[in-house]
């Protein structure tokens, strides 16, 4: 496994079993860190057709890792009736900074980025144009640029005390 993929699910608070089809790792509102269908490993080979699909045109050697919610999301004003909350943001924070250590994953932009990040850097796939992750309602302050830095850094903070 060479990189993690953030996302949201753009579903409710808690995983449906398509959800549990598309990610291998879904964080729910509660902060519990419900398994996916299949396993980081399956992602090593995408042609088989047994993997998790989570990132267009990205999804071999990718971990995807899921927050449920943001159904409804369109803009910071009208974020629907399914935010994410700051509980599910940290245990997703460090999920991410464990699987980056159990994997041997260097925690930079390369390597663990969001699905609007890998988008924008791969503008000729599926996953361009993707919305998650471009807002994170616990920390408003954040712009849609610098979610994936401020997601790199907690995954750090984590990482130094595992
Ligand atoms: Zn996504």
């Amino acid at each position: 496994m060479n990189k993690i993929i953030i996302h949201w699910t753009a579903g409710t608070g808690v995983p449906n079993s398509v959800d549990l089809k598309h990610y291998h790792f879904l964080i729910d509102k509660y902060g519990r860190i419900n398994n996916g269908i299949f396993k980081p490993e399956d992602n090593e080979n995408c042609y088989d057709g047994k993997y998790a699909a989570h990132t267009g045109g990205g999804n071999t050697g990718a971990i995807g890792v899921a927050m449920c919610g943001m159904c409804g999301y369109s803009s910071p004003d009208k974020i629907g009736s399914y935010p994410i909350n700051k509980v599910q943001c940290e245990a997703t924070f460090m999920t991410v900074a464990k699987l980056a250590k159990k994997y041997n994953i260097n925690i930079d932009d390369k390597h663990i980025m969001t699905h609007y990040e890998f988008g924008k850097n791969n503008p000729k796939t599926s996953s361009a144009g993707k919305i998650d992750i471009v807002y994170l309602p616990p920390y408003p302050d954040v712009k849609q640029n610098q979610i994936g830095d401020f997601i790199r850094n907690k995954v750090k903070w984590y990482a130094q005390r595992l």
